[in-house]
């Protein structure tokens, strides 16, 4: 999901391109490609890895001349990282070439009706149903077989298309993933963001969803939904370009905890058909699931405490007894596996060294294993029997928001799929169960809302040394992550307790003025967590308590409270999550800590 450029003008297109995509590295990238129309002829040039190498592949540009063309930093979803993946993708005989950012979620049945009308395909990629489609329904009219074809896609696009038969014809279409037109005398260009454009021109025009336009170097054509000219209005660049990286935050952490209502959507989307829940290509046969007597899931960090958060859930919606185990103590534990088990493994980059390791053992007990990964083709991924990929986008800031927040969705996801399949939960129980996970980013949404009271409650705890972080059942799964949040951005120790667990020792680390953050969204056991709070109150703790909208149970006990919306208590860490993420963010903010890249860390743990 990463960038697009693309470059109609009076000079050669290269350099503009090699320069955008540059500058669109940011955001991370597996490989990147593009194509220029030269005498009639599309000429495209593709790598793996860094732009350097396209940048040296192409002799800085100079090996392909061209006055129109495209441009694309690959952020694999459908096919591994590879140059045949890799954008941008041709029809068969060359005419068209595209480079798309984001997801067709039906591109599976448009590639086998294709495929049966003797299409051959060169891609794993579900992109590349675009330009033989393009090929396909062209009439000579340009504009309207756009139309047609952006009318049969489902799912998210940014869109840049060339075709041979227009030589200096760019065009442009934009549903779900962004897109900006640039607009200036010597030439029209499109990107993802303004950093790719900013240093070309200032003039941009903001493409809506639905929306696509035609541009020449001398004229800029936009239509709209129903295919019908526009005027669209022009904006000026006035604001700090390198801030556009950021999406305007401060930092990448903060930029991918408000890309989470987004994140989550992608993740579900096209995986919640009718009421049920399709992963395509799984091996996992309703004939295995019946025979699964246990559930053990391995992960690391705070994937390993997603995993906790899919223990609650797969529990209470299978009846499969399920544990969560740390890859690194697993691998060397001479673990109980056999064929009835189920090992899931969760990695956000998929490369983790003793998650893979444990996968690897998993396997050999002879364990059907299920990956959750976030990053497509990774080694995890590729080892296991099946996959179930986050779709999260690259995640840059080292401590992970929208990384966990996917992981828990699939888990959702994975949980009502597997209670369907042993029947564990009617039809119309898991229908709805599915409503509620299809709401949670709206519910995401609303939860991002208290920002700035956070950062308030945040400012009293820079001097804070040590504080706890308590709850029961999800509540708890959810402290778990909380509490990592803000030790590994914050430097300040926390602990995570089952609240009941306290008094069993811990409770005489509480003192007069120490913080205690409760964690109270499940109201079943409402009444045991405010007799946890009024034990630690008692002994001079200052409390936070987080609960759900409307709920007053907790607030004569507590100093501060916070509230989250009222969702399915299944679901209850998608929301209760948020704040905390937040609160971490801006208590490392007020410490004047490197937030995006704290100290010790690196994003992917490759080593034992
Ligand atoms: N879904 C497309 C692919 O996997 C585009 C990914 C992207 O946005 O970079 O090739």
């Amino acid at each position: 999901m990463c960038g697009i450029v693309g470059f109609t003008g009076k000079s050669n297109a290269a350099p503009f391109l090699l320069d955008g995509l540059s500058r669109l590295e940011y955001r991370g990238y597996d490989s990147a490609g593009i194509a220029l129309l030269n005498n009639g002829e599309i000429k495209t040039e593709k790598t793996v890895g860094r732009i350097k190498s396209l940048i040296d592949k192409t002799e800085n540009g100079k090996t392909v001349d061209g006055f129109l063309g495209i441009g694309h930093t690959r952020w694999a979803t459908h096919g591994a990282p590879s140059v045949e993946n890799a954008h941008p993708h041709t029809s068969t005989n060359g005419k068209f070439a595209v480079v798309h950012n984001g997801i067709i979620e039906n591109y599976l049945s448009i590639k086998e009706k294709l495929k049966s009308e003797g299409v051959i395909f060169s891609s794993q990629t579900d992109t590349e149903v675009i330009p033989h489609l393009l090929n396909k329904y062209y009439d000579g009219d340009l504009a309207l077989t756009v139309k047609k074809v952006i009318d049969l896609l489902e799912g998210s696009f940014a869109l840049g298309i060339i075709c041979s038969d227009y030589p200096d014809t760019l065009v442009a279409a934009k549903k779900f993933s962004p897109l900006i037109v640039g607009i200036s005398k010597e030439c029209n260009i499109i990107a993802s963001d303004v950093t790719a454009i900013a240093s070309t021109t200032k003039d941009i025009i903001y493409l809506e969803d639905g929306e696509f336009a035609i541009l020449t170097p001398n004229s800029a054509d936009f239509f709209g939904n129903d295919g019908k000219k526009i005027d669209k209005e022009i904006s000026k660049i006035t604001w700090d370009v390198s801030a556009s990286e950021k999406g305007g935050f401060d930092h990448f952490m903060m930029k991918e905890i408000f890309e989470q209502p987004n994140a989550v959507k992608q993740t579900l989307s096209g995986r919640i058909k009718s009421g049920e829940v399709v992963f395509e290509g799984f091996n996992l046969t309703a004939e295995k699931v019946k025979n699964i007597k246990r559930i053990v899931i391995i992960a690391c960090g705070s994937a390993y405490h997603a995993g906790i958060v899919g223990k609650y859930v797969i529990e209470d919606m299978t009846r499969i007894p399920c544990e969560v185990d740390l890859a690194s103590e697993f691998r060397y534990r001479n673990p109980i596996i056999d064929e009835n088990t189920l090992t899931i493994v969760i990695s956000q980059s998929g490369e983790t060294a003793d998650t893979l390791a444990a996968l690897n053992e998993a396997k050999r007990l002879g364990s059907h294993t299920v990956s959750i990964v976030n990053v497509v083709g990774s080694s995890i991924a590729k080892a296991s029997d099946d996959v179930i990929y986050t779709l999260a986008g690259p995640e840059i800031a080292v401590a992970t928001t929208k990384g966990y927040s996917t992981q828990i969705a699939v888990m959702y996801l994975f949980s009502a799929w597997l209670s369907k399949k042993l029947g564990s939960l009617s039809d119309e129980e898991i229908a709805a169960f599915l409503e509620n996970v299809k709401a949670l980013p709206q519910k995401i949404e609303e939860t991002l809302k208290q920002n700035e009271f956070l950062s308030e409650i945040a400012k009293n705890q820079i001097n804070t040394n040590s504080l706890f972080f308590i709850g029961r059942n999800i509540d708890y799964a959810v402290s778990l992550e909380a509490s990592l949040k803000l030790k590994e951005i914050s430097y300040i120790h926390s602990e995570a307790y089952s609240a009941g667990e306290l008094k069993h020792g811990t409770i005489s680390l509480i003192e007069e003025g120490k913080t205690v953050i409760a964690l109270a969204c499940f109201e079943r056991l409402s009444d045991k967590l405010l007799s946890n709070i009024k034990e630690v109150k008692a002994r001079g703790a200052y409390v936070i308590t987080c609960t759900t909208n409307g709920n007053d149970t907790f607030n004569q006990e507590s100093n501060e409270m916070i509230y989250v919306p009222d969702v399915d208590r299944r679901l209850i860490a998608s929301v209760e999550v948020i704040p905390f993420q937040i609160y971490s963010y801006y208590v490392s903010l007020h410490k004047g800590c490197d937030i995006d890249k704290p100290r010790n860390l690196a994003k992917s743990v490759t080593v034992e």
